[in-house]
């Protein structure tokens, strides 16, 4: 489109004016070149009607014009199937354009052509069906062109060039120039080719040659190809691989959706003059049809992108996804279409002008200075529509940010724990904590500076604390997900050459929050991904980094900009995972999960309250009692977070909501009256409703409306009835439990001890099992199954060899281990589990089975063990508690060291369980063995 919009203004305007254009259009400056070049080619092919326009401007806009779209049904003697000799009858009146050529044959077929001479495209890849005028100065190459078309193969590879060629407009215009920078001399043959090779894109386009004027070559884009090796250099030639489009469901909705969002879109891009719409039709006249694949080269060939957006359509093979990037590219085209239909590019201007001169003061001068800069370029290049979409959208991003606007920040610690408190249950510690950091940022004037990292299992409200610290606060919240991100840009935005370049998260932020100083959560920074496009983590430590984020650089805005105002929250389940240059520079507040008695009033104030007001049902409708909340609880929400437990809770309360809805067909039913009648539905008809209508319906029906109904009626509020959801019925609403008891034997066999692990999803019980393979002489030995890491692993081994010892010297006549063959198992088999706080656990397995005595009832314990049978501390002593609860454990062992840890737990967490702390092995020994039962 920009080649025709280009012809457009050059023939609206006149020949200078169009001169003009064209020298600020760097992408056409080899249009230009070729314009002059072939000045009197082809002068009145197109428009020797119109005498008005002068000579050059006619033949600068013909060829481009003509020549994507027009050349095929305007000339003589052309047909249009490239399956049949053309050629084009000599025209005295001067219509003599390509009058030398194109003898275009099917000898050899497409598919034939597996070498080929490379071309390279200095401004633009050349799509599939669209034309392409090049020039091309060296002899040899010529020369070769001129060759494969008398030998009826007119074909070539088309390849844009990698480097810079599209700014300098002197060299790129001539392919003559490129093929001499392409020979690279004086280095050894080998470095020369595979240099050659690097600087086109490998991924170009078999074309077909239509003619051969002079040196002017016109080329028709026919399929996809890939370089697969080079095979000479001069001229430079090359095998190839011809690629295909990814099969691909027509039927598919969403592809189709794209395809016919692609097709409004440049509906509308088309409306703008009647010559593209003939150019639709040239094309699938020429292609065959406008399937997917054809409307997605043909939209993102007519649209003003760049090279790059350009190239990044031609490489990709996948339907949809080139749908959707032509989509995109159309999209912008549409946009700066509109606007320059109703709002012409000077009032454009002038809205960024309005936005720079009323915030100038708060804009750092940097950034005004780049402004101003690209103002004046965006003035000049009003009527270049490719150029001025790109300035206007890096205006358009630059101004829109918040410059120097803050929300005020709120210190009231009184009014923050106010709010922590509506919104979250217990959490004490975490809550003291987060008072305390609103504390300082109250002495200090200011809360930045610092990175709160909130972490523990999922569900556990890390990040609605993070929204409530942001409301606390009284700024603005934004949450950003890093989960599985590997690619920098998605941080700090792409280069603006780039297809569907984008400033990076942290900008598009600023710009949606509207103030320099949010809350910006960074969710699941433990999961970051790396890959070769860079490392999202040291993305991550530039933005965050009190040190580094005052001057953060976008590769999209290519300013630096100030994040040191932002509060950064951090959200992760594992704080190991996460980088530890991050890790360094944050302040980890835990949030480990809840007990039963926790999650109770979670539910009760919190949970079900929320999920009543969401359904539009009245507390009154509904009993559910405290054993069917505790049985929900301890039978299917066993996890440390809650946020299953939520959803078990909206699962109830939506089938409580039917209920309410069939109690009330009912009763419409017996009344009968005229005012109740609309709301009458019979169970079919509910069943096939979505839950949306039931709550409109139920709330016209229990609401005031209902009373004013009862008034007129006086039968229908008696029907209703209170819906009791209790222990018994409480399969009928969410299923059979899905949680097996984690606690498999009443008392466990020789060989079998309970541990307690921690994962990411909180803490839980395993058994350490061991049992003997067999027995003999010497046979000593062990084998470990159950998917242990290294760490595991070796502990198994540390503790086989220190349950040796211990045997040794407590019953030196026992030779059970040396003599016996074991195997250790940690069932659960399908889990990878790691780390070495089972050792005291499976050091106690190997010695009941070698005393063939089994441990303690209700035993549970975790510790790393040492050679000598010293107990190092552990993590996750309150998640382990919490499981060991839920599995009805009544002693637990833990580490010496760990002794504060438990002590600070809460004392319903506590209560009940007899917990003892040991810093020898030996002191487990006691414990496990010398009981009464
Ligand atoms: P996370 O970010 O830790 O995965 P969320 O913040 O998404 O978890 O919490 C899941 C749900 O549980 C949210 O609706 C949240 O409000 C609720 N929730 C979690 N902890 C509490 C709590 N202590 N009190 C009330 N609601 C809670």
């Amino acid at each position: 489109m920009t080649s025709i919009l280009l012809f457009l203004e050059g023939f609206k305007n006149g020949f200078d004016t169009s001169l003009v254009h064209l020298r600020r259009l760097p992408s056409y400056d080899g249009l230009l070149h070729l314009r002059r070049q072939s000045l009197n080619l082809n002068s009145r092919v197109f428009y020797g009607a119109r005498h008005v326009t002068p000579p050059a401007i006619r033949v600068g806009s013909i060829p481009v014009q003509s020549l994507l779209f027009r050349a095929p049904t305007q000339l003589t003697g052309w047909t249009r199937s490239w399956g049949h000799r053309v050629s084009f009858s000599h025209r005295s009146d001067g219509l003599d354009l390509l009058s030398s050529s194109p003898i275009v044959s099917t000898n050899p077929t497409l598919d034939d052509c597996l070498t080929v001479i490379a071309l390279p495209l200095p401004h633009k890849p050349l799509i599939p069906g669209f034309y392409m005028p090049i020039y091309v100065k060296d002899p040899k190459v010529l020369a070769a062109l001129q060759e494969s078309t008398r030998q009826q193969s007119p074909y070539v590879g088309a390849f844009l060039l990698k480097d810079g060629a599209s700014t300098d407009s002197s060299s790129c215009s001539e392919t003559n120039n490129v093929v001499h920078k392409f020979k690279g001399k004086g280095k050894p043959k080998k470095k020369r080719r595979k240099e050659l090779l690097n600087r086109i894109y490998q991924v170009g386009t078999l074309a077909q040659i239509s003619s051969i004027q002079g040196e002017q070559v016109i080329l028709v884009g026919r399929r996809r190809l890939r370089i697969k090796e080079m095979v000479s250099e001069d001229p430079l030639t090359v095998n190839v691989y011809h690629l295909k489009d990814k099969p691909y469901d027509k039927d598919n909705a969403v592809i189709k959706a794209s395809y016919v969002e692609v097709i409004s879109m440049l509906r509308d891009v088309l409306k703008i003059n009647s010559l593209w719409r003939d150019q639709v039709q040239t094309y699938t006249q020429d292609i065959g049809d406008f399937s997917y694949q054809h409307l997605a080269d043909f939209g993102a060939g007519i649209s003003g992108a760049n090279k790059h957006q350009n190239q990044g359509v031609l490489i990709e093979l996948d339907v949809h996804k080139r749908l959707e990037l032509t989509l995109e590219l159309v999209k912008k085209q549409a946009e700066i279409n509109k606007i320059k239909e109703t709002d012409d590019g000077s009032s454009l201007s002038a809205k960024i002008r309005v936005r720079i001169d009323t915030n100038k003061e708060n804009i750092p001068k940097h950034v005004l200075k780049v402004m101003e800069e690209e103002f004046s370029k965006l003035e000049m290049l009003e009527d270049n529509y490719s150029d001025f979409d790109l300035t206007y959208n890096y205006l358009d991003w630059l101004t829109v940010l918040p410059w120097g606007n803050f929300s005020y920040e709120n210190f009231d610690v009184l009014r923050a724990k106010k709010i922590l408190d509506e919104d979250h249950y217990g959490l004490s510690d975490v809550k003291e904590r987060i008072l305390e950091f609103i504390a300082v940022g109250r002495l200090r004037g200011t809360s930045q500076g610092k990175i709160i990292c909130l972490s523990g299992p999922p569900g556990v409200g890390k990040t609605s604390i993070g929204r409530s610290i942001a409301r606390a606060l009284d700024r603005k919240f934004f949450r950003f997900a890093v989960g599985g991100l590997s690619d920098v840009g998605e941080i700090k935005g792409h280069c603006q050459t780039y297809v569907g370049a984008m400033p990076g998260k942290m900008v598009q932020c600023l710009k949606s929050v509207g103030t320099e100083n949010p809350l910006i959560l960074i969710d699941e920074i433990d999961k970051l991904d790396r890959c070769h496009t860079g490392d999202p983590a040291s993305a991550l430590l530039e933005v965050m980094d009190p040190e580094q984020n005052a001057n953060f650089l976008d590769h999209f805005l290519n300013v630096t900009i100030d994040l040191s105002k932002v509060l950064f929250v951090c959200t992760a389940n594992v704080i190991e995972m996460i980088p530890g240059p991050l890790l360094d520079r944050m302040e980890v507040i835990d949030l480990s999960g809840y007990v039963t008695d926790e999650k109770m009033h979670i539910a009760r104030d919190y949970l079900v309250k929320k999920t009543c007001r969401d359904c539009g049902i009245k507390p009154e409708q509904v009993d559910l009692s405290d054993a069917a909340l505790l049985s929900l609880i301890e039978n299917y929400c066993r996890e440390a977070g809650v946020r299953n437990l939520q959803k078990q809770i909206e699962k109830i309360y939506r089938k409580v909501a039917l209920e309410l809805v069939r109690q009330g067909a009912v009763s419409f039913y017996v009344t009968d009256t005229k005012d109740t009648k609309s709301l009458a539905k019979t169970d079919s008809e509910v069943k096939g409703m979505k839950v949306a209508d039931i709550m409109k319906i139920l709330e016209s029906a229990t609401g005031d409306s209902t009373e004013s109904k009862t008034k007129q009626s006086g039968v229908v509020a008696k029907t209703f009835k209170k819906v009791m959801i209790d222990e018994s019925n409480l399969a009928d609403y969410v299923g059979k439990p899905v949680f097996q008891e984690e606690k498999i034997y009443e008392q466990t066999p020789v060989g079998v001890v309970m541990g307690l692990a921690w994962t990411s999803m909180g803490g839980s019980t395993l058994y350490i099992e061991t049992t003997f393979v067999e027995e003999g002489e010497g046979k000593g030995g062990l084998h470990i199954t159950g998917q242990l890491g290294d760490v595991m692993k070796e502990s198994a081994e540390i503790a086989h060899t220190v349950a040796r010892r211990i045997m040794f010297e407590k019953e030196p006549e026992n030779l059970f281990f040396a003599n016996s063959k074991l195997h250790l198992h940690v069932p659960e088999g399908a889990t990878p589990k790691d780390g070495p706080s089972a050792g005291c656990t499976m050091i106690t397995s190997f010695l009941s089975l070698a005393m063939k005595k089994f441990v303690r009832k209700d035993l549970a314990m975790t510790g790393e063990v040492t050679l000598t049978g010293r107990i190092l501390p552990i993590g996750g002593v309150k998640e382990k508690t919490i499981a060991a609860r839920r599995s009805q454990i009544k002693t637990i062992i833990f580490p010496e060291a760990n002794r504060r840890d438990f002590e600070e737990l809460a004392e319903n967490m506590k209560e009940g369980l007899d917990v003892h702390f040991v810093d020898e092995y030996e002191k487990i020994f006691d414990l496990a063995f010398n009981y009464d039962h």
